[in-house]
């Protein structure tokens, strides 16, 4: 077979598989929205095929002859070809997949389904002892993975190599001597600054936000500003279930989720924001290149930069509500007289420390992620054993945060990540937040506009700049070109200390 053939075959192949996925997408959407009860384990067969199907494309023998056929080939010469990163993006993927022995692929698949139904009952009794046994299987399964995937060559099973492995499924590239020194710096310079501001006079008045707001007016108000930053309604939707999300299908139609609370204001809008924000970057990948890597998201960590691009550096800016709250008070007529764009702002920004990490503010957020980031990573290195994971988890809080979980389910228990396997998740999240500030600060100064209510032109800068590459270049590089900087955390650290030190004096 000809490179050319090859490659063609390998596109189809690609798309076939991802049209295959996507209708996964459609009945997991379902299944989180409009799916009557009753509907649940007929539901499960559909998925548990479409499943099968996915795997058996993503693991025929026929992708490692025709790749075969592509890698050295002319084809692939110049490396930041579409070609070459497409030729490299399904060689990853490939290589994952059918590493992986499929005996050890099915019990991971087994042990975490029952330790998922585990998870959510010992949650709900916050009770970690009837949790430990599926954690400990689960990560015995994952330990034995990230062996089989730590490249030939090196040294075999380092702490370090393990992880990398593990952290290779959601971020490739992303290596663990990186993350280290990042998170190390976070802490050392986020514990202080938010020990400062916990003693500082100023405070927000937070009751502003809990006031009466009817969810219809909610809807509205969230839906019209996900439409002024860009969000195309005509090729998206959104609904409502009890865990929010983002979900793209394909091409023109993307789904987003939200939650109403009518007593409180965050919720569904700063929901809503970074919902749109994952949503922004769904509608802006190539649909040209659907079902290719060049198609495709680049990384969680890029994905949830976007998310919270809109969400922090947008949404909780002061020049966003320069134009926004004028309009929310007309939104909510009568419900916020007598309170100031300024005070608003404070209010959005309020941080204290909290157990729950989904209730994070912006400042304290990143040492949730820190904290698993260690407990992991001792995890997966042997170091901690599963039935000291309760107290560890509680003394790092204590030491971060200064403040103690007292039940399990406010402690190790309050994600969902581990039961299922995903080892190496936590850190994109982060990820995630540096991107997003050291977009921000690259890209023309967009306050003015932003003041004005007018967000074309940062859509349109992330649109040429992160968007439009799809998976072509992996998330380092990618921020590198778009912004002619490598990813540090000083943007991240500036915009935050500029903002909440103004805010509390501090
Ligand atoms: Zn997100």
């Amino acid at each position: 077979m000809s490179p050319t053939d090859a490659y063609a075959a390998l596109v189809a192949d690609a798309t076939e598989l991802s049209v295959l996925q996507s209708c996964g997408a459609v009945l997991g959407w379902d299944q989180q929205t409009y799916m009557p009860k009753g509907g649940g384990p007929f539901r499960g067969e559909q998925l548990s095929l479409l499943a099968k199907l996915c795997h058996a494309k993503a693991t025929d023998l026929k992708i490692g002859e025709r790749l075969a056929a592509v890698e050295g080939s002319d084809l692939v010469k110049d490396a930041d070809s579409v070609e070459a990163a497409n030729a490299r993006e399904w060689r990853h993927g490939y290589d994952r997949a059918t590493k992986l022995p499929s005996r050890l692929v099915e019990e991971l698949a087994r042990v975490t389904t029952a330790a998922q139904e585990a998870w959510v009952e010992a949650k709900g009794k916050s009770d970690f002892v009837s949790f430990r046994p599926h954690l400990e299987k689960i990560l015995l399964l994952k330990r034995e993975e990230a062996s089989c995937l730590v490249p030939p060559g090196g040294v075999g099973t380092s702490k370090d190599q393990l992880y990398d492995a593990l952290l290779d499924e959601y971020e490739p590239g992303c290596t663990t001597a990186e993350l280290r020194p990042l998170f190390a710096s976070l802490t050392a310079e986020l514990v202080p600054f938010i020990k400062a501001i916990g003693e500082s006079s100023k405070k927000p008045d937070e009751s502003v936000l809990r006031r009466e707001f009817p969810t219809d007016r909610q809807k509205w108000f969230a839906e019209s500003t996900a439409a002024a930053f860009g969000f195309d309604f005509t090729a998206g939707r959104l609904d409502t279930t009890s865990h929010p999300f983002c979900s793209a299908f394909g091409p023109g139609d993307c789904r987003l989720t939200t939650r109403y609370n009518p007593r409180f204001f965050n919720e569904c809008f700063f929901g809503v924001l970074h919902e749109a924000g994952h949503g922004l970057y769904e509608q802006g990948l190539p649909a040209d290149k659907f079902g290719t890597p060049c198609g495709a998201y680049c990384s969680l960590g890029v994905h949830e930069s976007q998310s919270r691009f809109w969400e922090n550096l947008i949404g909780r800016g002061r020049p966003f509500w320069d134009h926004a709250f004028p309009r929310l008070q007309q939104a909510f007529p009568g419900v916020l007289p007598n309170v100031t764009a300024d005070q608003w702002h404070f209010a959005v920004n309020a941080v204290k420390p909290s157990l729950i990490r989904v209730e994070a503010d912006e400042a304290t957020y990143n040492l949730h992620v820190a904290i698993r980031f260690e407990l992991e990573l001792a995890l997966i290195g042997g170091e901690l054993a599963v039935a000291d994971l309760p107290a560890a988890w509680n003394d790092k809080y204590e030491s971060a945060l200064g403040i103690r979980p007292t039940t399990d389910a406010e402690g190790c228990l309050q994600d969902i990540h581990w039961s299922f396997g995903g080892f190496g998740y936590f850190p994109t999240y982060t990820l995630g937040n540096l991107h997003a500030a050291h977009y921000f600060a690259h890209m023309p100064d967009p306050t003015d506009a932003i003041r004005r209510g007018e967000f074309r032109d940062v859509l349109g800068w992330l649109r040429t700049n992160v968007h439009a590459h799809g998976r072509r270049y992996r998330s380092g590089e990618l921020t590198r070109r778009a912004t002619g900087q490598p990813l540090t955390a000083e943007a991240f650290s500036k915009s935050l200390k500029g903002k909440l030190g103004a805010l509390y004096g501090v």
